[in-house]
């Protein structure tokens, strides 16, 4: 079973699409829940409700969040509710009456010695964490998270391999499901626009903790109530739409919107580049100089009084993101200044990527191209250890490679060390970088760079050009050098044991050989005729832009980074860059986005495959 999320998957049916716009839609097909998936979701919820009615009778188990607002993805989590109010009722009725309470069957759980109402939150979730942990079979790792701000207790269940949380008191987010739903439902460009930022945001390393999926969905969702004349209505709008059956107040605040989607006006919008838009949108923003909301459907200037009184309370930051119900709450309150700026400038590199042609254009020669690109995960990984990383997917596609590379598809093996050689090949003898294979424990580096099937002949497409006139170039190779080309017997191939073990390069760059690249590429074409290996083509390239330099090489290398391949999945490599010095430059960032979208495709021919997806 190929799992439907890995890059390599997902990568490759995009690339297929025709363009950008089937793009959108497909992802939402590659990314949303099975029947499947949803049957057993369902399962799992009715096993639930099952053991907790044993000990809480009358309560119900609700599922929230992403597997029911219609932004559900293949493994996202299981947001519950356990609604105990009816169990109150229950109880303080029998224990009004005790007499007359028999039937209810509260008397015989092991609420006969808890008054439920009276009980601390902490000691009310440990006594669900008991029951989780002692009653439903499969749920594995559980854990109470009293001081959340909304306490929760964790679990995982081990045959689905879902993670999930269990509420106790989180009405609020029921109703902020069902509007999500709602706006899910109000038009379709909603769900593809919703999938598109909230995966953008994740491989940028934007998404987590600080700045989650509901407050990035909700800063969707004020995009379009903002869009002229708007796909989506106010919250303000909604409350006034609603009938009856639809008023709600929940902990004082009013939740009043239509249930039922065909009470909305469909939307008179027609754009079609709304992604664009978006990144165009909050690219240019002022974040913490106003705050967001979506029951106006407009930016509210700071400081009050713009504010309206509901909002007392509200929490101020970097990035203001009010609740669309809960009116006191900044939805985005722990989203810090570093955090909040990164999102802007990297909303202004999407914009500025989308209205290239790369972005509009399908790639006829297998590169990177609309929202692929947007989706590799270009930018920081989130996670204190791997701050600065900067990552490149190396997808190896169905086609290409050796007889081991079609052999061994998992794990580490000799198909990750041809991938790795080739990696070492692309950067050292096609880019001219200086480039020391490290040393895994027991493994001889010198395979890194040199082994590899040979050279094939067919078009190499090759990444971004920025036309630019080229620099300085030159090149110096580093000690210790190896002989090139040589292929180490099987014997002597490095082998990792250590599934934590990686294959490293120190890499140094002496010349902007990504500059300039497509005319001096035609200019060789030219000279040479259209004969002769793309992979020579693009040294022969290189070191033309070297020897426009002059002999030599410059007193200070252009930049030097730390390389580290890892296996990211089924016949997919990592490559994870380390610039040096941290945060890398201007200068960098230009010469990982050329490599980003060269060195997969280059190491792909290298090792006899085609360009991959589009074979
Ligand atoms: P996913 O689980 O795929 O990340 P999700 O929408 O389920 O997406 P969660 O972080 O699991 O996101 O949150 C579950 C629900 O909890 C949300 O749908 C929302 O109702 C509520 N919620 C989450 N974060 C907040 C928040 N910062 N403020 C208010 N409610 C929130
Ligand atoms: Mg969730």
């Amino acid at each position: 079973h190929q799992d439907p999320l890995s890059p390599g998957r997902l990568e490759q049916t995009l690339w297929q699409a025709s363009d950008v716009d089937s793009q959108m839609s497909q992802l939402v097909g590659l990314l949303e829940l099975s029947e499947d998936e949803r049957h057993m979701r369902h399962l799992l919820v009715t096993l639930f409700q099952e053991v907790f009615t044993e000990f809480f009778p009358g309560c119900t188990i609700v599922p929230f969040g992403s597997s029911v607002n219609g932004f559900d993805i293949h493994g996202c989590d299981l947001d519950l509710l356990l609604d105990l109010e009816p169990t109150k009722s229950l109880q303080a009725s029998s224990q009004a009456a005790p007499r007359a309470g028999s039937g209810s069957g509260a008397e015989d759980s092991i609420l006969t010695d808890i008054d439920l109402a009276a009980t601390p939150v902490p000691e009310v979730l440990e006594l669900v964490a008991t029951v989780l942990r002692r009653c439903v079979p499969g749920v594995r790792r559980v854990r109470a998270v009293p001081t959340a701000r909304r306490p929760v207790v964790k679990f995982c269940h081990k045959q689905s391999g879902l993670a999930g949380d269990i509420s106790i008191d989180n009405r609020l987010a029921l109703l902020n499901t069902r509007y999500l739903q709602l706006c899910a439902e109000a038009d379709e460009r909603v769900r593809p626009l919703v999938y598109a930022v909230r995966l953008w945001a994740k491989q940028q390393g934007l998404a987590g903790p600080l700045l989650n999926n509901y407050a990035l969905t909700l800063l969707v969702l004020f995009f379009l109530q903002t869009r002229s004349p708007p796909v989506l209505p106010t919250v303000a709008q909604l409350r006034d739409m609603a009938g009856d059956e639809d008023r709600t107040v929940v902990c004082g605040w009013d939740c009043s919107f239509p249930r039922d989607v065909a009470l909305l006006e469909p939307s008179s919008n027609t754009e079609s580049s709304l992604l664009a838009e978006f990144f165009h949108t909050f690219g240019d923003f002022d974040f913490a100089g106003q705050v967001i909301s979506l029951r106006e459907g407009r930016a509210l200037p700071l400081p009050p009084p713009a504010l309206p009184e509901a909002s007392e309370g509200l929490k101020l930051g970097p990035l203001n993101l009010q609740d669309p119900f809960e009116l006191s709450h900044n939805v985005a309150a722990n989203v810090n200044e570093k955090t909040a700026s990164r999102f802007g400038r990297c909303c202004r590199d999407a914009a500025k990527y989308c209205r290239s042609l790369q972005y509009r254009q399908k790639s006829s020669k297998g590169r990177a191209w609309g929202l692929t690109r947007l989706f590799q995960p270009g930018a920081v990984e989130p996670g204190a250890g791997n701050a600065g990383a900067f990552l490149i997917n190396i997808p190896l596609g169905s086609t290409g490679g050796s007889e081991q590379l079609g052999r061994e598809p998992r794990g580490r093996g000799p198909w990750f060390w041809e991938v790795c050689a080739a990696i070492g090949f692309v950067l050292r003898d096609v880019l001219k970088c200086s480039c020391t294979a490290g040393r895994p424990p027991g493994a001889p580096s010198e395979d890194l760079g040199l082994s590899g099937a040979s050279v094939v002949s067919e078009e190499l497409p090759m990444g971004p050009d920025t036309e630019e006139e080229p620099q300085a170039v030159g090149c110096k190779r580093h000690a210790p050098e190896t002989p090139n080309g040589t292929e180490l017997p099987e014997g002597k191939r490095p082998r990792m044991n250590n599934p934590e073990e990686t294959a490293n390069w120190s890499c140094t760059v002496w010349h902007r050989v990504w500059t300039g690249r497509r005319r001096v590429r035609r200019q060789l074409q030219h000279s040479d005729g259209p004969e002769g290996h793309e992979l020579e083509l693009e040294q022969k390239v290189s070191e033309a832009i070297v020897q426009q330099e002059g002999d030599g090489h410059p007193a200070e290398p252009l930049l030097c980074f730390e390389a580290s391949a890892r296996v990211g999945g089924t016949r997919w490599v990592l490559l994870r860059l380390l610039p040096s010095p941290a945060p890398p430059g201007p200068l960098f960032r230009d010469f990982f986005h050329f490599l980003q979208s060269f060195l997969p495709i280059a190491v792909r021919r290298r090792l006899g495959g085609g360009p991959g997806p589009q074979d």
